[in-house]
């Protein structure tokens, strides 16, 4: 048996190896790949010789890459089969060639990908359980997944109606091109968003394959991934990915973003408890309406905003005419009962941007911003006439007194305060069951 020639030798040894290997000359250039390694440049569009070996390498990667024989390193490729894979790197000096090299890639894609989603979904898991603001972890969520799945852009977005969606965090691996991306995505039409909100299910659009593509996304997105966000059971949103070359965004994109949501859901369920705790700080048990404290900030709030724009503010307080004998003739229980149903009344009576408090026992306080005194009296006026004309149980009649107060240039909150607790003491002297505005206010000519 005759033996075969030397190259030929080579080149069959090499093909018959699962790993990419590449004869390189002394500046890094190919000299000969095998069938592996001439694949892979295919993938990423490369020569398969005449070219430096570290071009197949992404450039994030290439400040690890060996110069010499030393220990594997593990880096990512730019073969475009299905997305930045994972490769075990060695370089082997050649030894009659002093200056040559063999370079070794190894796949090790599976189990490397799977540890740095791990180790991404950790991070994630830190910023939600410190209880980091939902902005914060919205970004910190877009940036690690894109990372794992290979995009160059990532985003969550809140479903804001039946037709648009709302970007409330996002990153891009180009920030000047993220920043032409709108906030608003549509929820009718092919997009990937528009998708997980009809199906409730992950999705994944290729854009060069849908006719009157690229609806709402800048073409130069060619595809887009998402997967829904749910809060407690219900569907709130999207986390999407998005990549301008198909090859490199991960073929399981889709439940990696998955893993990712759930935790995006957790970090609102989260949010949205602290701030339903903090409503019930901030609020009377026995009517729902805001206690004495949370009235007081309101009503700095609104003092000094009221001053900044020149706007109009008035004041109520609101005190319950012999409430006393509601207790003694029917009890405690039939008094609270009672107390309910006029703030049931004030509740009814006040405008969505008006502040209502129960500020003491059976007294009440109503904010009217950008209302002026004319105004405030009649609502404080209808608001009398109807607790007068309503029943409450077995409380046959009741009536309340009312002080009005509207600001004045120069005064502060708590001399608003005063001047509508002033005309209550008033009420309260001239036979109660009426309204009365403040000595300041008759002085501008308000009866
Ligand atoms: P006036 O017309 O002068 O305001 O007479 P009034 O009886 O309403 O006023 P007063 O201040 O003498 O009494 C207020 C009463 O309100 C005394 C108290 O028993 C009752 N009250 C205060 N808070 C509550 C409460 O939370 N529940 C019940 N049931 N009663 C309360
Ligand atoms: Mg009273
Ligand atoms: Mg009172």
């Amino acid at each position: 048996m005759s033996s075969a020639p030397a190259a030929a030798v080579l080149r069959s040894v090499m093909d018959g190896v699962p790993a990419a290997i590449a004869i390189v000359d002394g500046t890094g250039v190919v000299v000969q790949g095998n069938a592996r390694w001439n694949a892979m440049c295919r993938g990423a569009d490369l020569p398969t010789r005449g070219v430096e070996w570290w071009s197949l390498i992404d450039p994030a990667d290439h400040r690890r890459l060996p110069c010499g024989a030393g220990p594997a390193v593990e880096a990512r490729i730019l073969a475009s089969e299905a997305g930045r894979r994972w490769v075990s790197v060695t370089v082997a000096p050649i030894e009659d060639e002093a200056s040559g090299v063999v370079v070794t890639l190894t796949d090790i894609g599976g189990s490397k990908r799977d540890e740095a989603e791990r180790a991404a979904l950790h991070r994630v898991a830190d910023a939600v359980t410190r209880g980091d603001e939902t902005r914060r972890v919205f970004a910190r969520v877009a940036e690690e997944v894109a990372w794992v799945v290979g995009a160059d852009g990532a985003g969550v977005a809140r479903f804001e109606d039946a037709d648009t969606a709302r970007l409330v965090g996002r990153w891009a691996a180009d920030p000047v091109l993220g920043a032409q991306v709108s906030d608003a995505l549509p929820l009718r039409g092919e997009g990937t968003t528009a998708r997980v909100y009809a199906t409730g299910m992950p999705s994944r659009v290729d854009y060069a394959q849908l006719a009157g593509s690229a609806e709402g996304l800048p073409h130069l997105w060619r595809i887009s991934a998402a997967a829904p966000i749910r809060v407690e059971g219900r569907l709130w949103g999207v986390l999407g990915v998005v990549s301008r070359d198909p090859g490199r965004l991960a073929d399981d994109a889709e439940q990696r973003l998955e893993r990712f949501a759930d935790f995006v859901g957790i970090a609102i369920a989260n949010a949205e408890a602290r701030e339903s705790l903090l409503r019930q700080a901030s609020t009377d048990p026995l009517t729902g309406l805001a206690h004495h404290g949370a009235f007081h900030d309101s009503l700095c709030e609104e003092v000094a905003r009221a001053a900044r724009y020149g706007h109009p503010l008035s004041l109520a307080v609101i005190d319950i005419d012999h409430f006393k004998r509601v207790n003694d003739a029917h009890g405690h229980q039939v008094g609270d009962q009672t107390l309910r149903g006029v703030a049931d009344q004030l509740q009814a009576h006040a405008r969505g941007i008006d502040v209502i408090a129960r500020i003491g026992g059976e007294e009440f306080a109503w904010l009217m911003p950008q209302t002026a005194m004319p105004g405030a009296r009649v609502a404080v006026e209808r608001f009398r006439v109807a607790v007068g004309d309503a029943a409450f149980g077995a409380v046959l009649r009741l009536t309340v007194s009312a002080g009005v107060a509207a600001l004045e240039a120069g005064h502060d909150e708590s001399e608003l305060f005063r001047l509508a607790d002033e005309a209550l003491y008033r009420a309260k002297g001239a036979g109660r069951d009426r309204t009365m505005v403040s000595a300041a206010a008759l002085g501008d000519g308000v009866t």
